[in-house]
């Protein structure tokens, strides 16, 4: 394949179908999408469509029932060392043994990073997601929303080719996600890093995305592919107020509310 023309993530035709023991849930039909280098996706849908488990299979945490997905042309067996994923529940994600700069360091230790070089990443990392002065403190001291942004500042600090977010600010309140979510597109825009956010407010999906992919009910498929096209340059107030965004926000509402029915 043409080197220049490469997808970052190539997610072809995915199904996943849970088997237990008495029963088995087709979670994902068919999903088929490409995520070029730099971009930034998220993806929205009903609770239950299958965001989660669509995320671990790319994630490599899960294996898939048919289909496959690619990481720069490689196909992913195991977590691939070029992702990075933060977690809704960022209590459970740090450890609360660990200062927020080992916190941040411990992954790139498994990378076999040197001390030197480790060191100028985690202070960059931290510097980044504006925790400069919180180096030694335990994650237990901190508030959820700077918990948060230590476990952003990990994944960051890895320099992954692609970061996966799944629901990453559910759990904090609504002036702290607002801030966070700001973080995450300077960070991007910054860094040139491929993210993939996955969320279940629709609000911020519009926000924050180049592209919104629409699920559909469980078994899941890309209902939509709506591109976002808002100025590159979003505040709070500003791009929510422009009657684009209200216009994207109804489309991808009625898309969810149609996915809700069973519109396939
Ligand atoms: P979402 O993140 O969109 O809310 P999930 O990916 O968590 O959706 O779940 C999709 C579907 O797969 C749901 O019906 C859920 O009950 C089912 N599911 C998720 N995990 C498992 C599992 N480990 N075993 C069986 N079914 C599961």
């Amino acid at each position: 394949m043409d080197s220049v023309t490469q997808p970052m993530l190539a997610v072809n035709h995915v199904k996943k179908t849970y088997v237990g023991k008495q029963r088995s849930v087709e979670a994902i039909a068919d999903l088929d999408f490409r995520v070029e280098p730099g971009e930034l996706v998220c993806v929205v849908g009903p609770s239950g469509a299958g965001k989660t488990t669509l995320l671990r299979c790319i994630a490599g945490l899960l294996d898939v029932t048919e289909g496959d997905v690619q990481l720069e042309g490689e196909t992913v067996t195991g977590p691939p060392r070029g992702m990075a994923v933060v977690f809704q529940e960022y209590g459970r994600s740090l450890f609360p043994w660990m200062t927020v700069r080992q916190n941040v360091e411990l992954p790139l230790k498994e990378k076999k990073i040197k001390g030197d070089e480790r060191k100028r990443l985690v202070d960059e990392a931290l510097d980044a997601v504006h925790l400069s002065d919180s180096h030694d403190a335990y994650p237990w001291q901190l508030s959820g929303g700077m918990q948060q942004r230590v476990a952003i500042a990990r994944a960051v600090a890895y320099e992954p080719q692609v970061l996966l977010m799944d629901e990453p600010f559910a759990a904090v309140d609504a002036q702290t996600r607002a801030d966070l979510e700001d973080l995450v597109r300077e960070l991007w825009i910054r860094l040139g890093v491929t993210v993939l956010f996955v969320t279940h407010d629709i609000d911020e999906a519009v926000y924050l995305g180049q592209r919104v992919l629409v699920l559909s009910n469980r078994p899941t498929i890309v209902l939509e592919d709506v591109a976002i096209d808002l100025p590159a340059d979003r505040d709070q107030l500003g791009t929510r107020a422009l009657p684009r965004f209200a216009e994207l926000r109804a489309h991808v509402y009625g898309r969810i509310q149609e996915a809700k029915r069973g519109v396939r």
